[in-house]
């Protein structure tokens, strides 16, 4: 295992190897290949073949050991952090004088060969699946995308003891039954429907074990576990049928400040434990029943969840909780993202947790009023928030561009009225709440704005990051 002192040096050194222009939150293809190009003096970079909408999906190598370590980043395009750790990594093993004697275990005792962005498509449209709408890891046997097409080639000429499937999950899981959200989570990946246990999955749980305790020196309490549910659909179930030791690594969220950035930290640092565990195999020594104390992973959290509000219908009054998830999506022409929102649940979650969390108590839901421009007025952030203060969540528009679908303005458009007066699952999340102190709060595309915010705040756009263009 890592020693203490050498991670504190990693950590403490980190900044050095980071690559500033890559963002983890989102890295255009472009980027990639750009930072891909200033490696090849020092690593062997390949085309490993083509996406779908020919994007170059490109492989790099390092070290010349006996055991084989295959990493492939990206398959799903909109999630991107660990694409990010990968090109911190190659810094570091670049850098001729940090902790030598690391690089130099590792590349005499491994041959890594990484695949990062598997889906380059999905990776600039900000997408799950590739360019034909398949989700490639659900592509393992039947193989009709290029991209599970080169991943499985790879996999079968290199022939990998280990292979790191890296993703970043959704932001809706928690550890256990807590209310805190993952910031890594891990899966050793069952290979049948009994969860059954060969050679091969009992050494990915003991190098889980391992970055597991790597893990809670960093940042305590932050792991869970996937259930062992098989899909055999999926590249990582797949290999591990194939008997590779497969390890899932799903980044999380953070709430710190840099979000995932840190989980970029995070990620780099554990890959380079797993290295130096897997080069000396001193992980074979741990124990793999701790492998199922880490806390499985729930998924029981909303970005917003509003509680108790007071819902009246059929002449009777109904006190329900209201569970809202918002979707970030890319705007490729205006290089910017934006939030679609809906309604998830109505009734009781007082078993669920949210990012964002409010007590309604005392608040009914009214429906958000339409302003109808008939004057063809332009609207500013000014005469939106007065139009927010009077309840009006749609301005009626005989909008000119159909092409927009959101507004960076705090108030949705409409090219006609919307006949949904109440909250209702599926639908998009605008309503308002009110009572009778004539308080009230303003839900704006699964956001929300108290009377007090729109009365004191300067700004209200991280209140309402956008609304929708409706037709
Ligand atoms: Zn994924």
């Amino acid at each position: 295992m890592l020693d203490k002192e050498t991670l504190k040096i990693l950590v403490d050194k980190y900044p050095v190897f980071k690559v500033k222009d890559i963002n983890a939150n989102y890295i255009k293809p472009i980027d990639l290949y750009k930072e891909l190009r200033k490696k090849e003096a020092n690593y062997t970079v390949e085309l490993a073949g083509k996406s779908i909408g020919k994007r170059d999906i490109f492989k790099v190598s390092y070290g010349s050991g006996k055991t084989k370590v295959l990493i492939w980043t990206q398959m799903h395009g909109d999630e991107p952090t660990s694409t990010s750790a990968i090109l911190d990594l190659l810094n570091f093993f670049e850098d001729k004088d940090d902790i030598h004697n690391l690089k130099k275990k590792i590349k005499e005792n491994l041959t890594i060969s990484i695949i990062p962005m598997l889906n380059p498509d999905g990776a600039e449209l900000f997408t799950r699946e590739n360019l034909i709408g398949i989700d490639i890891n659900r592509d393992a046997l039947r193989l009709q995308t290029p991209e599970a097409k080169i991943l499985k080639e790879e996999f079968d000429k290199f022939e990998p003891q280990f292979a790191f499937n890296m993703h970043d999950q959704n932001c809706y899981y928690t550890i256990g039954n807590r209310d805190k959200m993952p910031a890594i989570s891990f899966l050793a990946p069952p290979f049948d429907y009994h969860g059954s246990i060969n050679s091969g999955r009992i050494k990915s749980m003991k190098l889980i074990v391992e970055l597991n305790q790597i893990l809670s020196i960093l940042q305590p309490d932050s792991a869970a576990r996937y259930k062992d549910e098989h899909e055999p659909r999926s590249f990582g179930d797949h290999f591990s049928s194939r008997g590779s030791s497969v390890i899932l690594i799903e980044s999380g969220n953070s709430i710190e400040a840099d979000g995932k950035e840190f989980i970029r930290k995070l990620n780099f640092l554990l890959l380079l434990a797993a290295f130096d565990t897997i080069a000396d195999y001193s992980f074979i020594n741990n124990d793999e029943s701790h492998y199922y104390a880490i806390p499985e992973n729930k998924e029981r959290m909303f970005d917003l969840i509003l509680r108790n509000a007071t819902l009246e219908k059929f002449n009777q009054s109904f006190t329900v909780d209201i569970g809202i998830k918002r979707t970030k999506k890319y705007d490729i022409n205006g290089e910017r993202f934006y939030y679609t929102s809906s309604i998830e649940e109505i009734g009781d979650l007082s078993t669920y947790t949210a990012w964002e969390d409010y007590n309604l108590e005392g608040f009914s839901i009214q429906p958000l009023k339409y302003f109808y421009n008939e004057n063809s007025v332009v609207f500013s952030y000014n005469s939106v928030r007065e139009l927010l203060k009077k309840g009006y969540g749609f301005i009626i528009d005989n909008l000119q561009s159909d092409s927009m679908v959101y507004t960076t303005l705090p108030i949705n458009f409409a090219r006609s009225i919307k006949s949904i007066d109440y909250p209702a699952i599926g639908q998009p999340a605008n309503t308002m709440f009110s009572n009778e102190s004539n308080e009230y709060y303003i839900l704006i595309n699964g956001f929300i704005v108290s009377s007090k915010d729109l009365n004191c705040l300067p700004n209200l756009s991280n209140k309402i990051k956008n609304a929708l263009i409706f037709d």
